[in-house]
């Protein structure tokens, strides 16, 4: 690694921190030299949707075993169950992974392992450990049991095993519609895991599969292929989430059975954020009811919108850093994963001026020589002294915020009001003399001096003042749309307000959604902006950080609000 990245503080806190429980299991295999000391992870989504946060903690825990410990990781998609998945979802996992800063060694398929996953079935209907059932699914539940009950062996149980073979093969050369029979492994009934209960291992699905086509109408059930496709693999730390807890006995049956490579598996807490769903589920659901513009909405969880907004790979895995792994659910503060952005952008990023507003005001600097411009120095970061300055043209007119100018001003107004004087950043003190109403009594204009000797950085006119204000000059403002994104909900725990509801309706979540998370704004901006790339960030003074959005055109920049300056809400909480 080169020493720029070993420098970053992300190399440090990892470096720092104690081991999280993966990690000293990981110590403890390689020192009993398990598997030779070999590591390899995988991350194993299942391409129906688009990644969110969650998944960047799982492949930042994935890939940073794997770096940290000399070994590999592959990318494995979970494809088996046809109808849900896409290629176009496949495409865009690849592409986050690699946005937040990973290679993975293999680009695996589970789809890929059918024709073994099927011999795995016969193998075990020829041990006797499975057999063809021919009830539905309402017969197979019935006689489930429940976590208290034992349950009752269906009628087709004691199948012989030239018969479950025969059927099994009829199924697979398409002689049933879909849901005439399933493939069940003879476990036990009476178990109180309800997972051994005779789980389905196949069923019939005369569907299209985004990789295999129409070559199979018989697919294997998620827990007859997560589990051996990782023995295939031979990973040796299958790493998931707390939800697979009651599932790793499954699994570890079906490899004991199979007599193949023995992957442990190890459970960590998902990620739950506040005033977000962490659901692909859901999700989809904020896609397809137009609730936002797309799975890159810069408001959604996704990493696809999350870079959109303008978060950089670095403050994301900075974040999966300091949450670390935990072994019980929680919910992290959303607060958290804005500091870290905050905490990067304001080290990198230029401060440029930038007027939000609908309707801005017009100062007029009254005794400033008609047709005179100058160019302003203002410097590009005052945290980072290699940064330089830039040029910021200023000239008779600029245009300032309204809310930057109170006619009868409260006691602790420092920015501009009848009589008063403030600092235009970079340029001079100006003090409002006059206020230009239009018909409707709005202010549209403010008549105002300016102090000559008080220019930025030559300033020798004794006076203080204790507001300064960021500016535009008229004459070179570049006009910008601006989308100032607020957070997705209004609940701050949607799930649990959700269940709270007791609600049938699988939409009930939607009426906590914020109506206010986006607020779309014209601005002006200094001349320095034209011509950003789509991405680029920026500060703008006094208002937040945003970045250049794809949507800009070569007439209109768009910019949107990544994060505010300071934890906005944190603020409001406490002036309840
Ligand atoms: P979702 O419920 O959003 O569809 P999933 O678990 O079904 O999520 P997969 O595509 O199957 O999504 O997940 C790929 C990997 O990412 C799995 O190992 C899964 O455990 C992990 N993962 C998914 N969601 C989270 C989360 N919120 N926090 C941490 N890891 C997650
Ligand atoms: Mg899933």
């Amino acid at each position: 690694m080169t020493s720029p990245a070993n420098e970053s503080p992300t190399e440090h806190s990892h470096a720092e921190r104690s081991l999280n429980f993966i990690e000293q299991i990981v110590e403890e295999d390689i020192s009993a030299g398990l598997h030779e000391g070999r590591v390899l992870t995988r991350f194993p989504p299942e391409p129906n949707g688009y990644l969110h946060l969650g998944h960047a903690k799982s492949i930042c825990l994935n890939f940073g075993l794997a770096q940290r410990y000399g070994g590999q990781t592959n990318l494995r998609f979970d494809d088996t169950n046809p109808v849900t998945e896409d290629t176009e979802y496949v495409d865009s996992i690849k592409d986050d992974v690699r946005w937040l800063g990973f290679e993975w060694a293999q680009e695996l398929y589970a789809s890929d392992y059918f024709d073994q996953l099927y011999a795995f079935a016969e193998t075990l209907i020829e041990k006797g450990l499975a057999y063809v059932d021919d009830s539905t699914a309402a017969e197979i539940a019935a006689l489930k049991g429940t976590p208290t009950t034992p349950g009752q062996p269906s009628p087709f149980r004691d199948r012989t095993v030239a018969e479950n073979l025969d059927l099994f093969r009829q199924m697979k050369a398409g002689a049933y519609p879909d849901g005439a029979k399933v493939l069940r492994a003879k476990i036990d009934m009476a178990s109180p895991n309800m997972h051994f209960r005779d789980p389905i291992i196949y069923r019939i699905k005369h569907a299209h599969h985004h990789r295999t086509g129409d070559t199979w109408c018989i697919y294997p059930m998620y827990d007859f292929a997560h589990g051996q496709s990782d023995a295939i693999e031979q990973i040796t730390h299958s790493i998931c989430t707390l939800e697979f807890i009651p599932h790793r006995p499954l699994y570890d049956w079906f490899i004991e059975q199979l007599g193949i490579f023995p992957s442990k598996q190890y459970e960590f807490a998902r990620l739950n954020l506040t005033y977000t769903v962490m659901s692909k589920r859901k999700l989809k659901r904020l896609v397809e009811g137009g609730h936002v513009t797309g799975w890159d909405d810069p408001r959604m969880p996704t990493l696809a919108g999350i870079r959109r907004r303008g978060y950089t790979p670095d403050s994301l895995r900075e974040f999966c850093e300091r949450i670390g792994v935990a072994k019980r659910d929680n919910l992290i503060d959303v607060g958290l994963l804005e500091f870290c952005i905050r905490e990067e952008l304001n080290r990198t990023t230029h401060r440029v001026m930038a007027v939000v507003d609908d309707k801005p005001i017009k100062l007029v600097l009254t005794n400033y020589p008609e047709g005179q411009e100058e160019i302003m120095h203002i410097e590009n970061n005052p945290e980072d002294p290699d940064s330089g300055t830039r040029e910021v043209p200023f000239g008779r007119e600029v245009y300032v915020e309204r809310d930057d100018f109170m006619e009868i001003p409260p006691k602790k107004y420092f920015r501009l009001a009848p009589g008063q004087m403030v600092r235009l950043k970079g340029a001079y003190i100006v003090r409002c003399d006059e206020v230009i109403k239009n018909e409707a009594g709005e202010v549209t204009e403010l008549h105002c001096t300016y102090i000559p000797e008080s220019r930025s950085g030559s300033d020798t006119s004794g006076i203080s003042v204790k507001g300064t204000i960021h500016w535009v000059s008229v004459a070179h403002a570049i006009r910008a749309e601006v989308r100032l994104y607020d957070r997705l909900f209004a609940a701050e725990n949607p799930a649990m307000e959700e269940k709270e509801m007791e609600s049938e309706d699988d939409n009930a979540f939607l009426s906590l959604l914020n109506p206010n998370s986006l607020v779309v704004v014209q601005a002006l901006v200094e001349p320095n902006l034209a011509h950003r790339p789509v991405g680029d960030r920026v500060q703008f003074m006094r208002k937040g950080y945003f970045t250049v959005d794809a949507d800009s055109t070569t007439d209109q920049l768009v910019f949107n609000r990544t994060v505010t300056l300071k934890d906005t809400w944190a603020k409001e909480t406490k002036k309840g």
